[in-house]
């Protein structure tokens, strides 16, 4: 039997619905509305398609949002200087600086950043303070991918407690987390990563499966156990016709929206787990849009302490 689809745009607009009265009420009483800044530095195609529907969901529920817009060759101090400011403007909540950075910036460039941005306003959930009230369970902000699996996982009633969940991927921004939100939910949780050996035996356990590795079609119908729910994080860009065919078949609908664009977005779990899985989110229209309205969430939220 196929898995049920989890529909994550349809869940995204939903949440984004649901924020609206709140957003219109703190404008009402705070005399502004909550303020998003999103920084973008260099020219990333994807980036730039990120932070534009950032932008537009963020303006559609009310939030005044900022878009600072910075060429490649910026320093990574003149970002810091940037983040130094937004910090101090009463007027925004939530800070996100866009990854990835210009190489140019240096291998450590995301932490400098992270270590700058005031943790009341780090609606991304990075910085090492929101990161730590995480791990002992505490309030604070926490990283959009995960925070919005669990959402989504929550709403359409699916059972975390008690459950074995092997997340592969161990990310700063969505492996741990993840790892960390499903263990808070009572989960029996593993963290899988390259050097996992016998990752399909492994995953087999899983009664949740999530992958955020980044590769394209990577877990197949051999690491799900049957009726699993597998959560695909996996955002990969197939390039290559003879990889679209392989995974989708000559003639396919994602063939043919190759034809017409040279490229399909997939995930990192192949189509035929579809048969196997009990639930599975769908790339594109799965963990993506939860993404984006997560930070909305954070942001609201965000505003919400600030104003106290
Ligand atoms: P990342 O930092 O590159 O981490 C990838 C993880 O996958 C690493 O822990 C790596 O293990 C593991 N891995 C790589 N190859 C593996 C293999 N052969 N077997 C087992 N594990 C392997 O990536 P990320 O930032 O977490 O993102 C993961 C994916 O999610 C990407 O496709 C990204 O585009 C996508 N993503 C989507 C959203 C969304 O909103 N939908 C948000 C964020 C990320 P090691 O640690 O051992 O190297």
């Amino acid at each position: 039997m196929a898995a049920r689809l989890l529909d994550g745009a349809g869940l995204a607009r939903t949440m984004r619905a649901d924020l609206q009265p709140h957003v219109q009420e703190f404008t009402a009483r705070v005399g502004r509305p909550p303020g998003l800044a999103l920084v973008l530095v260099g020219d990333d195609p994807a980036s730039h398609v990120y932070v534009g529907s950032k932008r537009t969901h963020g303006t559609e529920v009310g939030f005044r949002v900022d878009l600072h817009q910075r060429p490649a060759t910026t320093s990574l101090e003149e970002v810091l200087d940037l983040v130094r400011s937004l910090n101090a403007d009463p007027a925004i909540d939530g800070i996100l600086v866009q990854s990835p950075l210009p190489a140019a910036m240096g291998s450590d460039a995301a932490r400098r950043v992270f270590e700058t941005i005031d943790p009341a306003k780090d609606v991304d959930g990075f910085t090492a303070e929101n990161v730590g009230r995480l791990v002992q369970n505490r309030e604070g902000l926490v990283a959009c991918t995960p925070a919005g699996i669990i959402e989504m996982m929550e709403r359409e009633g699916l059972t975390i407690a008690g459950t074995r969940a092997v997340v592969i991927g161990r990310s700063d921004i969505v492996g741990k987390p993840m790892a960390l939100l499903l263990l808070h939910r009572h989960a029996t949780v593993t963290i899988a990563h390259s050097k996992t050996p016998d990752l399909p035996a492994v995953c087999r356990e899983a009664d949740i499966l999530v992958a955020a590795i980044g590769r394209a079609g990577f877990v197949t119908a051999d690491f799900v156990k049957p009726g699993a729910v597998v959560i695909d994080v996996g955002m990969n860009r197939v390039t290559d016709e003879a990889d679209v065919v392989r995974f989708f078949g000559e003639g396919s609908k994602r063939h043919l929206a190759w034809q017409q664009r040279g490229s399909v977005l997939m995930g990192d779990v192949h189509p035929r787990v579809e048969a196997v899985a009990g639930a599975l989110t769908p790339v594109p229209g799965g963990v993506g849009p939860l993404t984006i309205a997560m930070l909305m969430k954070n942001t609201l939220t965000a505003a919400l302490r600030r104003a106290g």
